[in-house]
């Protein structure tokens, strides 16, 4: 039975566990930067189903490959080698310089894997199990409880107590916060190299260069996240790059898949030869045939079309658009981010502009209450950075009637 908008809403509210305040519309098709809602209605999207449609819907090659995987072989059991696989692992051990990979099903199951493998490189070491791992204020690691546990927002953690135990916090390019909190139990540092959720927080290269230089000096893992600033979202395949500040662990997910469920963890070989081992991780889902097609179609997808190339173009771009949104405004407060993940700091709550913008045709999101964030699809143009800001500001309140 085909309903209107309204009807699958009211069907949706009736059948949904109510654990986000969703936005009036339902989503039907999506053609390269525009999705369309089930009543036809067009709209240029700049959040890439948070970060993930990097290179945009129907892309026509990354869907065959898919097609032609579901009459070969949807799934095996990890107990067996499948090409896919392998073939994904090799391309995300290339682009991430990383030397081993774990498949999850998505980006909490790879902080999961990442704090058990941290843990299990200090037990291994010393045999104690009381490890601390240091997380930062404002980051956001996901919604299971081990990912919860590291995730710097008290309010989500709150209501869940008790979280898993030894984890301590500190302030993100604050290097002396976090001096404060290594201790000789200290197994891992991990945090986000730009904070997405908590508010598009990059962070700066002496800060993560001293991390990286007291890891070294007392060994502790670094763990970087690069769920949502990683894949070229940044301007390079992982926002770590820039900076040459490589991990000892990272995770990655998101636009790793472009629409299909995966994430992954990812290790040097020093820590994958001292910590897990047979027996000690798995999953039934994780990495199989269908999601790696996906993995190696992505990857392959990325080079050909020269993604990291075609953001470094843009992403100055729309930065300088947002600038200038910024100078003419005086509720914006400052632009922050790092490439295409960028945010607009407002002096207010913005979801009342996002919802204006998605009924003049623009899906935006917010990170934190007042801040608008900006992650479009990597194959964005500056045709379509115009055609953002255009309907951006026509939902804005013209700037003669804000209070002086
Ligand atoms: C989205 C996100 C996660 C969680 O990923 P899920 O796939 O939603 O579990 C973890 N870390 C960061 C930085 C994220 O942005």
């Amino acid at each position: 039975m085909i309903m209107n908008m309204q009807e699958y809403i009211d069907e949706a509210e009736g059948a949904l566990l109510h654990t986000y305040n969703r936005y009036p519309v339902v989503l039907d098709r999506g053609e390269g930067v525009y999705l369309y809602d089930t009543d036809g209605i067009k709209y240029l999207d700049f959040v890439s189903g948070i970060g993930v449609f990097a290179l945009g819907y129907n892309n026509k090659e990354y869907n065959n490959a898919l097609k032609s995987q579901v009459d070969r072989l949807l799934h095996t059991s990890n107990y067996y080698y499948n090409v896919p696989a392998i073939n994904a692992a090799k391309k995300l051990k290339a682009v991430s310089g990383m030397d081993r990979v774990f498949f999850t099903n998505s980006g909490a199951e790879a902080v999961e894997g990442a704090i058990k493998a941290a843990r299990k490189y200090a037990y291994l070491k010393d045999g104690k199990t009381d490890h601390e791992i240091i997380a930062m204020n404002h980051s956001f690691h996901g919604r299971t409880f081990g990912a919860l546990s590291v995730t710097g927002n008290p309010k989500y953690r709150e209501p869940f107590l008790p979280m898993i135990g030894n984890v301590r916090f500190a302030d993100l390019n604050d290097i002396e916060s976090v001096k404060e909190q290594i201790t000789d139990k200290t197994c891992a540092v991990l945090l986000e190299p730009v904070q997405g959720e908590g508010g598009i927080h990059p962070a700066d290269e002496s800060f993560l260069k001293e991390i990286k230089a007291i890891c070294e000096e007392k060994d502790i893992l670094l763990i970087l996240d690069e769920i949502q600033c990683g894949m070229g979202r940044t301007g390079y395949m992982y926002a770590w790059q820039r900076y040459g500040v490589k991990p000892d662990i990272m995770t990655t997910a998101k636009a790793l898949g472009c629409g299909v469920p995966v994430g992954a963890f990812l290790m040097t070989e020093k820590v994958a030869q001292n910590s897990l081992a047979a027996g000690d991780h798995g999953t039934t889902y994780g990495g199989n045939p269908f999601v790696c097609t996906a993995v190696e179609k992505v990857l392959a997808l990325f080079e050909e079309n020269h993604i990291i190339e075609h953001v470094r173009e843009v992403a100055p771009y729309l930065e300088s658009c947002l600038d200038t949104l910024k100078e003419k405004y005086d509720c914006i407060l400052e632009r922050r981010g790092a490439g295409l993940m960028q945010g607009l700091v407002f002096d207010r709550p913005v979801r009342d502009i996002i919802s204006r913008a998605l009924e003049e045709g623009l899906v935006l999101i917010n990170a934190g209450e007042n801040i608008i964030r900006f992650l479009p699809p990597l194959i964005i143009s500056k045709a379509n950075i115009d055609e953002m800001i255009d309907i951006l500001e026509s939902c804005m309140e013209p700037q003669e009637e804000q209070a002086e």
